[in-house]
Protein backbone atom coordinates (compact mmCIF):
# COMPACT_ATOMS: atom_id res chain seq x y z
CA UNK A 1 0.00 0.00 0.00
CA UNK A 2 1.33 3.75 -0.90
CA UNK A 3 2.07 5.57 2.21
CA UNK A 4 0.35 9.05 2.33
CA UNK A 5 2.52 12.18 2.51
CA UNK A 6 1.20 12.46 5.87
CA UNK A 7 3.53 9.50 7.25
CA UNK A 8 6.57 10.91 5.60
CA UNK A 9 8.15 11.05 9.03
CA UNK A 10 7.99 7.08 9.83
CA UNK A 11 10.84 6.85 6.88
CA UNK A 12 13.34 7.66 9.77
CA UNK A 13 15.46 4.67 10.43
CA UNK A 14 14.07 3.92 13.82
CA UNK A 15 11.71 2.29 11.87
CA UNK A 16 11.19 -1.03 10.23
CA UNK A 17 8.46 -1.95 7.16
CA UNK A 18 6.73 -3.43 9.47
CA UNK A 19 5.70 0.09 11.61
CA UNK A 20 5.18 1.78 8.23
CA UNK A 21 2.55 -0.37 7.09
CA UNK A 22 0.69 -0.48 10.41
CA UNK A 23 0.34 3.71 10.55
CA UNK A 24 -0.31 3.40 6.91
CA UNK A 25 -3.63 0.92 7.81
CA UNK A 26 -4.74 2.58 11.09
CA UNK A 27 -4.05 5.92 9.05
CA UNK A 28 -6.75 4.34 6.70
CA UNK A 29 -8.77 2.67 8.91
CA UNK A 30 -9.00 6.09 11.21
CA UNK A 31 -10.09 8.08 8.29
CA UNK A 32 -13.25 5.42 7.18
CA UNK A 33 -14.11 4.91 11.51
CA UNK A 34 -13.15 7.87 13.39
CA UNK A 35 -15.21 10.41 11.68
CA UNK A 36 -17.41 12.62 14.28
CA UNK A 37 -16.52 10.41 16.73
CA UNK A 38 -19.58 11.25 19.70
CA UNK A 39 -17.86 12.45 22.76
CA UNK A 40 -20.90 12.65 25.36
CA UNK A 41 -21.35 9.37 25.88
CA UNK A 42 -17.24 8.74 26.84
CA UNK A 43 -18.38 5.72 28.67
CA UNK A 44 -20.92 3.65 25.23
CA UNK A 45 -18.30 5.53 23.35
CA UNK A 46 -15.13 3.91 24.57
CA UNK A 47 -16.77 0.74 24.82
CA UNK A 48 -17.72 0.96 20.84
CA UNK A 49 -14.24 1.88 20.31
CA UNK A 50 -12.42 -0.93 21.96
CA UNK A 51 -14.43 -2.98 20.35
CA UNK A 52 -14.18 -1.89 17.20
CA UNK A 53 -10.25 -1.54 17.58
CA UNK A 54 -10.23 -5.13 18.66
CA UNK A 55 -12.22 -6.41 15.75
CA UNK A 56 -9.88 -4.58 13.32
CA UNK A 57 -7.14 -6.11 14.61
CA UNK A 58 -5.26 -3.20 15.86
CA UNK A 59 -5.06 -4.43 19.70
CA UNK A 60 -3.25 -7.18 19.15
CA UNK A 61 -0.43 -4.53 19.57
CA UNK A 62 -1.38 -4.08 22.98
CA UNK A 63 -0.55 -7.62 24.15
CA UNK A 64 2.31 -9.95 23.06
CA UNK A 65 1.72 -12.15 19.94
CA UNK A 66 1.39 -15.27 22.03
CA UNK A 67 -1.72 -13.76 23.01
CA UNK A 68 -3.29 -12.14 20.54
CA UNK A 69 -3.95 -15.37 18.55
CA UNK A 70 -7.84 -15.36 17.94
CA UNK A 71 -7.88 -11.77 17.16
CA UNK A 72 -8.94 -10.46 13.78
CA UNK A 73 -6.49 -11.54 11.76
CA UNK A 74 -4.78 -9.55 8.56
CA UNK A 75 -5.77 -6.19 9.79
CA UNK A 76 -3.17 -4.43 11.80
CA UNK A 77 0.49 -6.17 10.44
CA UNK A 78 1.95 -9.06 12.61
CA UNK A 79 1.80 -8.48 16.50
CA UNK A 80 4.98 -8.35 18.31
CA UNK A 81 6.71 -11.42 19.96
CA UNK A 82 6.68 -9.31 23.15
CA UNK A 83 5.30 -5.62 23.57
CA UNK A 84 7.01 -3.42 20.83
CA UNK A 85 7.24 0.17 21.85
CA UNK A 86 7.38 1.41 18.09
CA UNK A 87 4.09 -0.09 17.04
CA UNK A 88 2.74 1.53 20.47
CA UNK A 89 4.60 4.40 19.40
CA UNK A 90 3.19 4.71 15.56
CA UNK A 91 -0.25 3.47 16.53
CA UNK A 92 -1.30 6.37 19.25
CA UNK A 93 0.50 9.07 16.97
CA UNK A 94 -2.02 7.87 14.67
CA UNK A 95 -5.05 7.67 16.53
CA UNK A 96 -4.33 10.97 18.28
CA UNK A 97 -4.53 12.66 15.20
CA UNK A 98 -7.74 11.76 14.39
CA UNK A 99 -9.30 11.42 17.66
CA UNK A 100 -8.25 11.63 21.40
CA UNK A 101 -11.12 9.02 22.34
CA UNK A 102 -10.03 6.54 20.30
CA UNK A 103 -6.32 7.17 21.37
CA UNK A 104 -7.36 6.89 24.86
CA UNK A 105 -9.15 3.60 24.04
CA UNK A 106 -6.13 2.13 22.57
CA UNK A 107 -3.77 3.28 25.19
CA UNK A 108 -5.60 1.73 28.36
CA UNK A 109 -5.46 -1.57 26.88
CA UNK A 110 -2.11 -1.91 26.59
CA UNK A 111 -1.62 -0.09 30.20
CA UNK A 112 -4.04 -1.04 32.01
CA UNK A 113 -3.18 -5.13 31.01
CA UNK A 114 0.87 -4.58 31.37
CA UNK A 115 1.26 -5.55 34.57
CA UNK A 116 -0.57 -9.11 33.50
CA UNK A 117 1.90 -8.87 30.60
CA UNK A 118 4.64 -8.43 32.56
CA UNK A 119 4.22 -10.64 36.02
CA UNK A 120 0.80 -12.57 35.65
CA UNK A 121 0.69 -15.99 35.94
CA UNK A 122 0.14 -18.15 32.59
CA UNK A 123 -3.20 -19.04 33.68
CA UNK A 124 -3.66 -15.31 34.02
CA UNK A 125 -1.80 -14.05 30.73
CA UNK A 126 -4.42 -16.94 29.22
CA UNK A 127 -7.28 -15.66 30.97
CA UNK A 128 -7.08 -11.78 30.41
CA UNK A 129 -4.96 -11.00 27.37
CA UNK A 130 -6.88 -12.70 24.18
CA UNK A 131 -10.17 -11.04 25.17
CA UNK A 132 -7.84 -7.83 25.84
CA UNK A 133 -6.58 -8.12 22.16
CA UNK A 134 -10.28 -8.99 20.74
CA UNK A 135 -11.34 -5.44 22.70
CA UNK A 136 -13.78 -8.26 24.41
CA UNK A 137 -12.48 -6.53 28.03
CA UNK A 138 -11.22 -3.46 29.11
CA UNK A 139 -8.66 -3.40 31.26
CA UNK A 140 -7.39 -0.48 34.04
CA UNK A 141 -4.26 0.72 35.90
CA UNK A 142 -5.07 1.37 39.26
CA UNK A 143 -2.16 3.29 41.35
CA UNK A 144 -3.24 6.32 42.06
CA UNK A 145 -4.93 7.69 45.47
CA UNK A 146 -6.08 10.45 47.01
CA UNK A 147 -2.91 11.34 48.80
CA UNK A 148 -0.89 9.31 46.52
CA UNK A 149 -0.23 10.79 43.20
CA UNK A 150 3.23 11.53 42.67
CA UNK A 151 4.40 10.33 45.73
CA UNK A 152 3.78 6.13 45.64
CA UNK A 153 5.26 5.85 48.52
CA UNK A 154 2.46 7.33 50.19
CA UNK A 155 -0.06 4.46 49.35
CA UNK A 156 -2.36 3.63 52.04
CA UNK A 157 -4.87 1.06 50.42
CA UNK A 158 -4.08 -2.33 51.96
CA UNK A 159 -4.13 -6.20 50.81
CA UNK A 160 -4.24 -8.54 54.11
CA UNK A 161 -3.20 -11.79 53.43
CA UNK A 162 -5.76 -14.13 54.80
CA UNK A 163 -5.48 -17.88 54.52
CA UNK A 164 -5.60 -18.35 50.33
CA UNK A 165 -6.88 -15.03 49.75
CA UNK A 166 -5.50 -10.85 50.23
CA UNK A 167 -8.06 -8.75 51.23
CA UNK A 168 -8.01 -4.97 50.12
CA UNK A 169 -9.28 -2.06 52.17
CA UNK A 170 -8.99 1.66 50.40
CA UNK A 171 -8.99 4.01 47.75
CA UNK A 172 -8.44 4.50 44.05
CA UNK A 173 -8.71 7.82 42.13
CA UNK A 174 -8.11 8.91 38.47
CA UNK A 175 -8.45 5.95 37.56
CA UNK A 176 -9.02 5.61 33.59
CA UNK A 177 -11.97 3.53 32.40
CA UNK A 178 -12.97 3.73 36.45
CA UNK A 179 -16.38 2.08 35.79
CA UNK A 180 -16.69 0.12 32.74
CA UNK A 181 -13.74 -1.84 32.54
CA UNK A 182 -13.76 -5.58 33.16
CA UNK A 183 -10.32 -6.38 35.03
CA UNK A 184 -8.29 -3.64 37.24
CA UNK A 185 -4.42 -4.31 37.96
CA UNK A 186 -4.67 -2.69 41.37
CA UNK A 187 -1.10 -1.55 43.24
CA UNK A 188 -1.89 -1.89 46.91
CA UNK A 189 0.54 -2.50 50.53
CA UNK A 190 1.15 -6.06 51.63
CA UNK A 191 3.74 -5.03 53.88
CA UNK A 192 5.35 -2.18 56.15
CA UNK A 193 6.86 0.66 54.64
CA UNK A 194 3.87 2.85 54.66
CA UNK A 195 4.89 6.80 55.90
CA UNK A 196 8.23 6.60 54.97
CA UNK A 197 8.70 8.59 52.24
CA UNK A 198 9.83 11.72 54.23
CA UNK A 199 8.68 14.30 52.05
CA UNK A 200 12.35 13.81 49.70
CA UNK A 201 10.81 12.36 46.65
CA UNK A 202 12.04 8.66 47.09
CA UNK A 203 9.64 6.42 46.46
CA UNK A 204 8.31 8.91 44.05
CA UNK A 205 6.73 8.57 40.39
CA UNK A 206 10.70 9.31 39.08
CA UNK A 207 11.74 5.81 41.59
CA UNK A 208 13.45 4.18 38.89
CA UNK A 209 12.47 0.59 39.53
CA UNK A 210 15.28 0.70 42.67
CA UNK A 211 13.19 -0.42 45.87
CA UNK A 212 13.39 3.23 48.14
CA UNK A 213 12.04 3.77 51.27
CA UNK A 214 7.99 3.82 51.21
CA UNK A 215 7.30 1.96 48.07
CA UNK A 216 8.67 -1.91 50.00
CA UNK A 217 5.55 -3.77 50.40
CA UNK A 218 3.63 -2.61 47.65
CA UNK A 219 2.02 -5.70 45.90
CA UNK A 220 -0.33 -5.68 42.63
CA UNK A 221 -3.53 -7.46 42.51
CA UNK A 222 -5.77 -8.11 39.18
CA UNK A 223 -9.36 -7.29 40.28
CA UNK A 224 -11.94 -8.52 38.40
CA UNK A 225 -15.54 -5.64 38.17
CA UNK A 226 -18.06 -7.31 40.58
CA UNK A 227 -16.07 -8.94 43.22
CA UNK A 228 -17.55 -8.12 46.08
CA UNK A 229 -16.45 -5.49 48.01
CA UNK A 230 -15.09 -3.64 45.03
CA UNK A 231 -17.29 -0.42 43.92
CA UNK A 232 -17.02 2.58 42.10
CA UNK A 233 -17.02 5.21 45.13
CA UNK A 234 -17.18 8.30 42.19
CA UNK A 235 -17.13 9.01 38.44
CA UNK A 236 -14.81 12.10 37.82
CA UNK A 237 -15.70 14.53 35.11
CA UNK A 238 -12.47 15.92 33.72
CA UNK A 239 -11.92 19.09 30.71
CA UNK A 240 -11.61 16.19 28.15
CA UNK A 241 -13.93 14.01 28.89
CA UNK A 242 -13.40 10.30 29.07
CA UNK A 243 -14.15 7.18 31.68
CA UNK A 244 -12.16 7.85 34.78
CA UNK A 245 -13.38 6.98 38.64
CA UNK A 246 -12.60 6.82 42.44
CA UNK A 247 -12.88 3.45 43.31
CA UNK A 248 -13.43 2.10 46.96
CA UNK A 249 -12.60 -1.65 48.10
CA UNK A 250 -13.95 -2.81 51.68
CA UNK A 251 -13.09 -6.02 52.49
CA UNK A 252 -12.47 -7.45 48.66
CA UNK A 253 -10.97 -10.57 48.80
CA UNK A 254 -8.67 -11.13 46.00
CA UNK A 255 -7.59 -14.94 45.57
CA UNK A 256 -3.55 -15.41 45.87
CA UNK A 257 -4.17 -16.85 42.50
CA UNK A 258 -4.65 -13.41 41.39
CA UNK A 259 -0.97 -11.64 42.60
CA UNK A 260 0.76 -9.76 39.94
CA UNK A 261 4.05 -10.81 40.36
CA UNK A 262 5.51 -11.33 43.93
CA UNK A 263 4.40 -9.52 46.94
CA UNK A 264 6.53 -7.04 47.50
CA UNK A 265 7.28 -6.24 44.12
CA UNK A 266 4.61 -3.80 43.12
CA UNK A 267 6.15 -0.38 42.85
CA UNK A 268 9.31 -1.88 40.29
CA UNK A 269 6.03 -3.55 38.28
CA UNK A 270 4.87 -0.23 38.27
CA UNK A 271 7.58 1.68 37.14
CA UNK A 272 8.44 -0.82 34.41
CA UNK A 273 4.70 -0.82 33.09
CA UNK A 274 4.93 2.81 32.99
CA UNK A 275 8.51 2.86 31.28
CA UNK A 276 6.70 1.33 28.69
CA UNK A 277 3.88 3.41 28.41
CA UNK A 278 5.63 6.78 28.79
CA UNK A 279 6.86 6.72 25.41
CA UNK A 280 3.05 6.35 23.80
CA UNK A 281 1.70 9.19 26.37
CA UNK A 282 4.52 11.45 24.15
CA UNK A 283 3.51 10.04 20.74
CA UNK A 284 -0.69 10.79 21.50
CA UNK A 285 0.69 14.42 22.27
CA UNK A 286 2.84 14.36 19.10
CA UNK A 287 -0.31 13.03 17.32
CA UNK A 288 -2.63 16.10 18.90
CA UNK A 289 0.46 18.28 17.78
CA UNK A 290 0.78 16.99 13.97
CA UNK A 291 -3.60 18.08 13.91
CA UNK A 292 -2.79 21.31 15.33
CA UNK A 293 -0.18 22.06 12.57
CA UNK A 294 -2.46 20.14 9.98
CA UNK A 295 -5.77 22.67 10.89
CA UNK A 296 -3.22 25.56 11.50
CA UNK A 297 -1.87 25.05 8.02
CA UNK A 298 -5.25 24.67 6.62
CA UNK A 299 -7.08 27.46 8.26
CA UNK A 300 -4.17 30.17 7.69
CA UNK A 301 -4.38 29.03 3.88
CA UNK A 302 -8.01 29.86 3.45
CA UNK A 303 -8.58 32.94 6.02
CA UNK A 304 -8.43 36.15 4.20
CA UNK A 305 -7.44 39.02 6.05
CA UNK A 306 -5.78 42.88 5.26
CA UNK A 307 -6.82 41.72 1.46
CA UNK A 308 -4.32 38.92 1.80
CA UNK A 309 -3.64 35.27 3.40
CA UNK A 310 -3.15 34.81 7.20
CA UNK A 311 -0.34 32.28 5.62
CA UNK A 312 1.22 35.39 3.76
CA UNK A 313 2.15 37.17 6.84
CA UNK A 314 5.55 36.41 7.82
CA UNK A 315 4.61 36.40 11.59
CA UNK A 316 2.40 33.43 10.48
CA UNK A 317 4.82 31.68 8.64
CA UNK A 318 7.40 32.20 11.48
CA UNK A 319 5.04 30.56 13.52
CA UNK A 320 4.37 27.67 11.46
CA UNK A 321 8.43 27.13 11.47
CA UNK A 322 8.51 27.45 15.58
CA UNK A 323 5.30 24.65 15.37
CA UNK A 324 6.85 22.46 13.33
CA UNK A 325 10.35 22.89 14.58
CA UNK A 326 8.54 22.01 18.32
CA UNK A 327 6.84 18.51 16.58
CA UNK A 328 10.48 17.27 15.27
CA UNK A 329 12.02 17.62 18.23
CA UNK A 330 9.73 15.78 19.86
CA UNK A 331 9.04 13.19 16.94
CA UNK A 332 12.98 12.33 17.27
CA UNK A 333 12.91 12.24 21.54
CA UNK A 334 9.91 9.99 20.68
CA UNK A 335 11.16 7.83 17.87
CA UNK A 336 14.33 7.55 20.14
CA UNK A 337 12.85 6.11 23.34
CA UNK A 338 10.45 3.85 21.46
CA UNK A 339 13.26 2.33 19.48
CA UNK A 340 16.07 2.11 22.01
CA UNK A 341 14.03 0.15 23.82
CA UNK A 342 12.69 -2.21 21.45
CA UNK A 343 16.83 -2.90 20.73
CA UNK A 344 18.18 -2.87 23.71
CA UNK A 345 20.22 -5.78 24.57
CA UNK A 346 19.90 -8.53 27.97
CA UNK A 347 16.43 -9.71 29.25
CA UNK A 348 16.40 -8.26 32.50
CA UNK A 349 12.43 -7.56 31.45
CA UNK A 350 11.33 -10.71 30.84
CA UNK A 351 8.85 -10.88 28.26
CA UNK A 352 9.59 -7.72 26.87
CA UNK A 353 11.31 -6.89 23.58
CA UNK A 354 15.31 -5.88 24.84
CA UNK A 355 15.19 -5.31 28.13
CA UNK A 356 17.14 -2.36 28.54
CA UNK A 357 15.95 0.37 30.44
CA UNK A 358 15.03 3.43 29.19
CA UNK A 359 13.63 5.27 31.88
CA UNK A 360 15.74 8.33 31.07
CA UNK A 361 15.29 8.67 27.60
CA UNK A 362 11.40 7.59 27.65
CA UNK A 363 10.66 10.85 30.31
CA UNK A 364 12.79 12.98 28.08
CA UNK A 365 10.12 12.40 25.56
CA UNK A 366 7.01 12.18 27.74
CA UNK A 367 8.34 16.29 29.18
CA UNK A 368 9.23 17.88 25.70
CA UNK A 369 6.56 15.91 23.36
CA UNK A 370 3.89 16.88 25.76
CA UNK A 371 5.51 20.47 26.75
CA UNK A 372 5.90 21.05 22.92
CA UNK A 373 1.86 20.02 21.89
CA UNK A 374 0.45 21.99 24.58
CA UNK A 375 2.44 24.88 22.70
CA UNK A 376 2.13 24.03 19.35
CA UNK A 377 -2.02 23.81 19.99
CA UNK A 378 -1.91 27.19 21.45
CA UNK A 379 -0.10 29.13 19.00
CA UNK A 380 -2.85 26.72 16.26
CA UNK A 381 -5.92 27.81 17.86
CA UNK A 382 -4.41 31.73 18.76
CA UNK A 383 -4.52 31.51 15.03
CA UNK A 384 -8.00 30.66 14.57
CA UNK A 385 -8.76 33.43 16.23
CA UNK A 386 -12.75 33.23 17.77
CA UNK A 387 -13.27 30.31 15.91
CA UNK A 388 -10.20 28.58 18.27
CA UNK A 389 -12.67 29.04 20.78
CA UNK A 390 -15.85 28.17 19.69
CA UNK A 391 -16.92 24.34 21.50
CA UNK A 392 -16.59 21.76 19.20
CA UNK A 393 -14.01 23.24 17.07
CA UNK A 394 -11.08 20.86 16.33
CA UNK A 395 -8.42 23.23 17.83
CA UNK A 396 -10.70 23.23 20.88
CA UNK A 397 -11.36 19.88 21.65
CA UNK A 398 -6.93 19.85 20.95
CA UNK A 399 -6.44 22.40 23.72
CA UNK A 400 -8.59 20.42 26.29
CA UNK A 401 -7.32 16.70 25.50
CA UNK A 402 -3.45 17.55 25.44
CA UNK A 403 -3.89 19.13 28.86
CA UNK A 404 -3.61 15.98 31.23
CA UNK A 405 -0.84 14.68 29.48
CA UNK A 406 1.12 17.19 31.41
CA UNK A 407 0.28 15.68 34.39
CA UNK A 408 -0.82 11.96 34.60
CA UNK A 409 1.68 9.19 34.42
CA UNK A 410 3.94 11.33 36.10
CA UNK A 411 3.46 15.25 35.86
CA UNK A 412 6.59 17.18 33.99
CA UNK A 413 8.25 18.19 37.47
CA UNK A 414 8.64 14.10 37.64
CA UNK A 415 9.97 13.98 34.38
CA UNK A 416 13.03 16.28 35.12
CA UNK A 417 13.75 14.72 38.37
CA UNK A 418 13.95 11.35 36.40
CA UNK A 419 16.38 12.62 34.21
CA UNK A 420 18.05 14.81 36.67
CA UNK A 421 18.83 11.59 39.06
CA UNK A 422 19.74 9.19 36.15
CA UNK A 423 22.49 12.07 34.92
CA UNK A 424 23.63 12.53 38.48
CA UNK A 425 23.90 8.61 39.26
CA UNK A 426 25.63 7.63 36.13
C1 LIG B 1 -7.01 12.49 33.11
C2 LIG B 1 -6.22 11.68 34.09
C3 LIG B 1 -6.15 10.30 33.96
C4 LIG B 1 -5.45 9.54 34.89
N1 LIG B 1 -5.45 8.17 34.79
C5 LIG B 1 -4.84 7.43 35.76
C6 LIG B 1 -4.91 6.00 35.73
O1 LIG B 1 -5.49 5.40 34.81
N2 LIG B 1 -4.33 5.31 36.74
C7 LIG B 1 -3.69 5.92 37.78
O2 LIG B 1 -3.20 5.22 38.65
N3 LIG B 1 -3.60 7.27 37.83
C8 LIG B 1 -4.16 8.03 36.86
N4 LIG B 1 -4.11 9.40 36.89
C9 LIG B 1 -3.45 10.04 38.04
C10 LIG B 1 -2.15 10.72 37.68
O3 LIG B 1 -1.14 9.78 37.46
C11 LIG B 1 -1.85 11.68 38.83
O4 LIG B 1 -2.79 12.74 38.71
C12 LIG B 1 -0.44 12.22 38.77
O5 LIG B 1 0.48 11.21 39.13
C13 LIG B 1 -0.27 13.40 39.71
O6 LIG B 1 -0.73 13.06 40.98
P1 LIG B 1 -1.73 14.07 41.75
O7 LIG B 1 -2.87 14.39 40.85
O8 LIG B 1 -2.02 13.48 43.06
O9 LIG B 1 -0.89 15.39 41.92
P2 LIG B 1 0.25 15.63 43.01
O10 LIG B 1 1.09 14.44 43.19
O11 LIG B 1 -0.39 16.23 44.21
O12 LIG B 1 1.13 16.72 42.27
C14 LIG B 1 0.62 18.02 42.02
C15 LIG B 1 1.63 18.75 41.18
O13 LIG B 1 2.81 18.91 41.92
C16 LIG B 1 3.92 19.01 41.04
N5 LIG B 1 4.98 18.09 41.52
C17 LIG B 1 4.93 16.76 41.65
N6 LIG B 1 6.08 16.30 42.16
C18 LIG B 1 6.87 17.38 42.37
C19 LIG B 1 8.18 17.58 42.91
N7 LIG B 1 8.91 16.53 43.33
N8 LIG B 1 8.66 18.84 42.99
C20 LIG B 1 7.91 19.89 42.59
N9 LIG B 1 6.67 19.78 42.07
C21 LIG B 1 6.16 18.53 41.97
C22 LIG B 1 3.41 18.64 39.64
O14 LIG B 1 3.18 19.82 38.89
C23 LIG B 1 2.10 17.99 39.93
O15 LIG B 1 1.19 18.10 38.87
C24 LIG B 1 -4.78 10.18 35.96
C25 LIG B 1 -4.83 11.58 36.06
C26 LIG B 1 -5.54 12.32 35.14
C27 LIG B 1 -5.57 13.82 35.32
Amino acid sequence: MARPDRLDHLALPFFDDSHRALASELDGWSAQHLVGIDHHDTDRTCRALVRALGEAGFLRHCVPAAYSQGAADGRGGRASAALDSRALVVCRETLARHDGLADFAFAMQGLGSGPVTLAGSAALQAEVLPRVARGEWISAFALSEPDAGSDVAAIACTAREVGDAYVLDGEKTWISNGGIADVYCVFARTGDGAGDSAGDGAGDLAGGSAPRRGTRGLSAFLVHAGTPGFEIAERIQVIAPHPLARLRFTGCRVPKSQLLGAPGEGFKLAMRTLDIFRASVAAAALGFARRALDEALAYSQGRRMFGQHLADFQLTQATLGDMAADIDAAALLTYRAAWLRDSGAGDANAGVKGGRRTTREAAMAKLVATENAQRVIDRALQMHGGSGVRVGSVVESLYREIRALRIYEGASEVQRLIIGRDLLSA
